[in-house]
């Protein structure tokens, strides 16, 4: 509350308590404090309007016009007491304060409709309210008044005024306190303003009809509405604009509830009153009016009550049925619909999982990801024909159901659903490129949905994993996926029982054969099929992540035994060692921590270790990328492995931090043939040289691949022709020697 606002409340609670003091309106000394706190109020809405400038100007100017009738008639009756030493009713004073309420009312209407939100159940609530009390306002107040024949007309008619017009005060405060949303301080004080007003009226006219003798006791409530009206108006969020409407808050809460039942019950518990006591005279038609419109109201209320469950039950159904981000049906419709289509037919299925997407989400954000969504469902639906079904099954996954169509029908659609994805989707200013890989699938004998899907299922993921766009599902497939399952199962018990072990190939300088480095690769002893080679379990390993548990192991061994060689051997010892690193171990954030802690453990020197990666691990950038970054601070060189082979261009060297280029060994193959198959590998030897990295040729096998290597320029090499992987190279200081002691090039 700001200081303003503060000080005229403070000033405001002083008059209330100073005027009981002074001996209330009775004395000229009360009289005139009330008289003056009136001007004030005047001095301070007239002030705020001033200062805050509040929209509708007018609403704030009636709320003046009515202060100032008051005060008016607050002087004119303290004149007619206190001066005149009469006390005439109706008086002058009356006409003032009766003459005041209309422009208090219309202001209160004209502010209350900027500010509340158009909710009908608000506007019902406050109804039946209004009614319920303003009944028993009736019944008991204003009805006896107007009846009274013994009071002359005119001040029957002055009489009733009063109460009428707190009837609409009543119905205004209802309304301000049902309102849904948030309202200004502003707001609420004229709503307390009112409402101090409201109850000062209706205590005052309470006592004048059943208890003359306490009239002036209740008249400072008065005070206390004209303090809050200037208090509203100076509030600095007089001036600022309404709240920004809220959703009306659907349910009805039990306060709610218990207030409008109450207001309610007042019907039958007048009936009660009425009959138990006095004369037992009902005031049917009054009662009887109250009843029905009660009724009708909340009649009404409960019926917008219905329509609003309907509704919501509507949305919680959909919401069952559909997918919230796409709006095509979900995983629960499609099995459904797949069921019925299985038992009247073969039906065609496919699923469809995107590629890349989890990259797409991790660099661009889950916005854009939702919103990459959207736009594949909207290219799916238009690849379908009418009666053709396609859901999301969660994630980056959709299905499509055509039932009773043929494999060539589903055939069409898989090719125009590759169309449709083939444009590219430009969001946040990116053009996205989004592949698919789609398995296809009938229900031939079988009538079990499920059994289609998951035959849809394998067949895209064998598509993904041959990189292919799209497979039909083949029985062969299942036996693949079961080899697949078992294989991993294998892997998992013979990492357990430590059945790997690592064996070293060197990489020696050119042309003198010098051994330089070693290269450690993995073999698997498999109790039944002996040693298996890296290409036969990897790419399993790879898939079921089972990759990062393996090659923490590889680093950690092979780190090992290269600081136990340091040890031993000390310049007789290889260089460095070199470990290979799958793609999935480097796209893990936390491993160039591991490989910091492993150099730790191991003491093997970071200069002594150098990690290969491959093109497809750098490809996406990011991530990986970081990675690279990291091992180089540590001081660890990185390789790239197996180099040309991949789908990169010489461009990723331009942008990917590595030390070292290997050569593959398909190059190297073809070096020595006639023709113009040295063109690659010279032009791959230049691009490093110029790069400032370190090239070695692979896969050497044989003395005149050597040589024309190193007539080219070539100056590091690997390959059988110096040395097979073995698992304890012997390391002679001048040439390699292979354990197995067969060759020694020199
Ligand atoms: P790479 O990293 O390019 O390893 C060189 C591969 O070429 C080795 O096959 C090696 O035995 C083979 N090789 C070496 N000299 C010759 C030669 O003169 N002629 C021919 N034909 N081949 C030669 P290996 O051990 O079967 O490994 C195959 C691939 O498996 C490796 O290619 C590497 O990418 C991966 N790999 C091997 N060990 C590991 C490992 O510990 N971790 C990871 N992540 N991948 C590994
Ligand atoms: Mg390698
Ligand atoms: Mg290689």
């Amino acid at each position: 509350m700001d200081r303003t606002v503060a000080a005229w409340m403070s000033a405001g609670l002083l008059a209330y308590v100073a005027y009981p003091l002074l001996g209330g309106g009775g004395t000229v000394a009360g009289a005139a404090l009330w008289d003056v706190l009136a001007a004030a109020t005047l001095v301070a809405v007239l002030a705020g309007i001033r200062r805050n400038r509040p929209e509708p100007r007018l609403a704030w100017y009636l709320f003046a016009a009515s202060v100032l009738f008051r005060m008016a008639g607050d002087i004119s009756y303290d004149i007619d007491l206190h001066v005149l030493h009469r006390d005439p009713f109706p008086s002058l004073a009356d006409v003032f304060y009766l003459v005041s309420c209309p422009p208090l009312i219309i202001g209160s209407i004209m502010l209350a409709r900027g500010r509340l939100l158009r909710d009908l159940a608000g506007r019902l609530d406050a109804a039946i309210i209004a009614t319920g009390l303003g009944l028993v306002w009736w019944v008991f107040v204003i009805g006896p008044v107007a009846a009274d024949e013994s009071i002359a007309p005119l001040e029957r008619l002055v009489g009733a005024a009063y109460p009428a017009f707190d009837l609409v005060l009543l119905a205004i405060v209802a309304r301000l306190l049902t309102r849904s949303g948030r309202a200004s301080a502003s707001l609420l004080l004229i709503t307390a303003g009112t409402g101090a007003m409201l109850i000062s009226d209706v205590a005052f006219q309470l006592v004048s009809v059943y208890a003359p003798a306490l009239d002036g006791s209740v008249s400072a409530g008065w005070m206390v509405g004209n303090v809050l009206y200037g208090a509203a108006a100076l509030h600095r969020s007089a001036g600022a604009a309404a709240p920004p409407a809220r959703p009306v808050d659907p349910r009805l809460g039990r306060g709610r509830l218990v207030l409008l039942a109450a207001c309610t019950l007042l019907v039958p518990a007048l009936l009660f009153i009425e009959g138990a006591t006095g004369s037992g005279e009902i005031s049917w038609p009054a009662i009887g009016t109250g009843a029905v419109l009660l009724f009708l109201l909340v009649l009404a209320r409960m019926s917008g009550f219905v329509t609003q469950i309907q509704r919501q039950a509507g949305q919680l159904e959909d919401l069952a049925l559909r997918d919230a981000l796409t709006g095509l049906p979900n995983r629960r419709v499609f099995e459904e619909r797949l069921g019925a289509a299985v038992a009247a037919g073969s039906p065609q299925v496919a699923v469809l999982d995107l590629n890349g997407f989890k990259d797409v989400n991790d660099r661009l954000g889950h916005g854009v990801g939702d919103r990459l969504l959207e736009v594949v469902a909207g290219r799916l639906l238009g690849a379908l024909r009418d009666g053709d079904v396609v859901a999301r099954m969660g994630g980056d996954e959709f299905a499509v159901l055509v039932p009773g169509g043929s494999a060539a029908v589903m055939d069409r659609i898989v090719r125009r659903i590759g169309t449709a994805l083939r444009e590219p989707i430009t969001l946040d200013g990116q053009d996205l490129l989004v592949g698919a890989s789609i398995g296809t699938a009938d229900g031939a004998g079988t009538t079990d949905g499920f059994e289609v899907l998951r035959r849809a299922d394998v067949a895209m993921y064998a598509a993904k994993q041959a990189g292919e766009r799209h497979r039909r599902y083949l029985p062969d497939l299942d036996v693949q996926a079961a080899e697949e399952a078992r294989i991993g199962a294998e892997l998992r018990a013979a990492l357990d029982e430590g059945r790997f072990r690592l064996v070293y190939q060197p990489v020696v300088s050119l042309p003198d054969h010098r051994m330089v480095a070693v290269e450690a690769l993995v073999r698997w002893e498999h109790p039944v099929r002996g040693t298996l080679a890296p290409a036969e379990f990897l790419p399993v390993a790879e898939r079921s992540g089972l990759i990062v548990e393996l090659g923490d192991w590889i680093l950690r061994t092979a780190c090992a035994e290269a600081a136990g060689w340091l040890r031993t051997l000390g310049a007789g010892a290889p260089g460095r060692l070199h470990v290979n690193v799958s793609d999935r171990q480097l796209a893990d954030p936390g491993f160039p921590a591991l490989v910091a802690a492993t150099l730790a453990e191991t003491r093997l020197p970071a200069d002594h270790l150098t990690l290969e990666v491959t093109e497809t691990a750098l490809i996406h950038g990011g991530e990986a990328v970081r990675a690279l970054d990291d091992l180089r601070a540590l001081g660890v060189p990185v390789a790239l492995d197996d180099f040309g082979t991949g789908h990169s261009s010489l461009g990723l060297l331009q942008s990917v931090p590595v030390d070292v280029i290997k050569v593959d060994r398909s190059f190297v193959a073809s070096i020595t043939r006639a023709g113009r198959h040295a063109v690659i590998a010279t032009a791959l030897l230049q691009v490093s040289d110029g790069l400032g990295m370190a090239a070695v040729a692979e896969g050497v096998e044989t003395a005149e691949q050597a040589a024309e290597l190193h007539r080219i320029g070539y100056r590091f090499a690997q390959g059988n022709l110096f040395g097979e992987p073995v698992a304890q190279p012997r390391f002679d200081g001048a040439g390699v020697t292979t354990g197995t002691g067969a060759a020694t090039v020199s």
